[in-house]
């Protein structure tokens, strides 16, 4: 019975192959090889890539590493330093320019989102103009693309220096697309399969979530002292070992295309061409050394989804002081993304010279449950004039009330260490808050 039975069961298998006969499917196509990337650089204007060109070419030419750059608008501010052209018009050779730089350093894959190029040093202004939720959806899709295992960006800092607006936001949504490119849930209708991937009029982008490893950051600050031992540092007289010529040399080809960049002494670009250049290690998902390779701990292997720990704001009490503004968002930010190590990388500062005005917004907060009457009291250094006189502020329970001050520094202490600027809150004359930025006196660039 039992062999009757094992033959029955082998006939009636045979019968329902041979009557459902199985058709083999199409492998699912692999992401695009030539798109995928080692290193993403995401910068603001079309020559920001010259901010770590000594890196960009020891990692793509040395090393090997594919590198791609994303930058978030087409530089239609600022002089030309070749033509009268300004506006779209700038912005068309300049994208021009951008690609011929990094195309002579071996770099093809650009892109460029449709930010405005805004003169400013307020990061929150800059998100505004450069439209920060589309940028965003952009730049997720472009991490999905690119899979970059390194992502490489400005720092989102206020810092002093050129500090630009443009700067730190395009560092901004590069943090928030290095934690969001690798959530299924963000973006999906980048993720979702096309119905049928030979038809048209489909809709679906047909991406994988991409969950970069390592966050590096660096920085217009003029003083750079502060970023040294946070990351490696690449010198530009270090000789590249496969073109045999110092590093600086390469930086020089990429240069050469950015003509209407240089509005400036052959002096002043040999400074660009040769400066050191620090990255600072924002976060690394993989076990490595903060001051090694941006590539150590890297292997071919992907890595999973990695959320932020959730974000715990203090509760505050009490009547508190608080500066503004971009440091005000910075704190938030930083606390949200778990790069709290910023904060204390960069302490509040700030730069001016003679002929601008300082902005300096505070944050006076009443959360106690009665009405408060608060004296907000300026220490400033000798010859500071502007909001230097004491200020009386009347705060409900709850209230918050948007401070906002202005300063013009003595011109006689142009290019003076940096000084030291403090605003203490007093409630009935015993303090209950202080705030302290240093302020270097020295060319900021653009405007704050
Ligand atoms: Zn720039």
């Amino acid at each position: 019975m039992r062999i009757r039975g094992l033959i029955l069961a082998v006939f009636l298998s045979i019968a329902f192959v041979s009557s459902h006969p199985q058709q083999p499917q199409p492998p699912i196509p692999p992401p695009d090889p030539r798109f995928k990337a080692d290193v993403l650089v995401i910068v603001a204007h079309p020559d920001d890539d010259t901010g770590v060109s000594t890196f960009l070419a020891k990692a793509v030419l040395d090393q090997g590493k594919r590198a791609a750059v994303i930058f978030t608008n087409r530089g239609s501010s600022g002089p030309d330093a070749v033509s009268m052209a300004h506006g779209k018009a700038l912005a068309d050779i300049r994208e021009i320019e951008a690609r011929k730089s990094l195309a002579a350093r071996g770099i093809t894959n650009v892109w460029f989102l449709d930010g405005r190029d805004t003169p400013t040093q307020d990061v929150l202004h800059s998100l505004e103009t450069l439209g920060h939720g589309q940028a965003l959806d952009d730049m997720v899709r472009l991490i999905r693309l690119t899979r970059p295992d390194v992502i490489v960006t400005w720092m989102p800092a206020y810092v002093a220096g050129e500090n630009h607006g443009d700067h730190q936001a395009s560092a901004v949504v590069a943090v928030e697309a290095f934690d969001m490119a690798g959530n299924p849930a963000d973006f999906p209708e980048q993720l979702t399969s096309p119905r049928d991937p030979h038809g048209i009029g489909q809709y679906g982008e047909g991406l994988q979530p991409w969950q970069a490893k390592k966050l590096y950051f660096f920085s217009d600050a003029s003083h750079q002292d502060f970023l040294k031992g946070h990351g490696p540092a690449y010198l530009a007289s270090d000789i590249s070992p496969s073109k045999k010529v110092p590093y600086s040399e390469i930086n020089r080809l990429g240069w050469e295309q950015d003509a209407t960049q240089i509005d400036f002494s052959q002096e002043v670009l040999g400074y660009f061409l040769d400066m050191p250049e620090y990255l600072v290690l924002g976060k690394s998902l993989v076990p490595a050394p903060v001051d090694g390779d941006v590539f150590d701990g890297i292997t071919a292997r992907p890595i999973p989804y990695h959320p932020d720990p959730p974000c715990t704001e203090a509760r505050r009490t009490g009547i508190s002081l608080a500066l503004g503004g971009p440091w005000a968002f910075y704190r938030q930010f930083y606390r949200a993304h778990d790069l709290t190590s910023l904060e204390k990388l960069v302490p509040p500062q700030s730069a001016l010279s003679s002929d601008h005005r300082l902005w300096v917004p505070l944050l006076l907060r009443n959360d106690t449950a009665s009405d408060a009457d608060i004296t907000l009291h300026p220490a400033l250094p000798p010859g500071w004039t502007g909001n230097t006189q004491d200020l009386l502020y009347h705060l409900k329970p709850g209230e918050t009330y948007p401070v906002q001050l202005f300063y013009q520094a003595p011109g006689e202490n142009y290019k003076a260490p940096p000084q030291t600027l403090t605003w203490t809150a007093l409630d009935h004359s015993s303090a209950v808050g202080k705030v302290t930025l240093s302020v270097y006196l020295e060319f900021d660039g653009v405007p704050q």
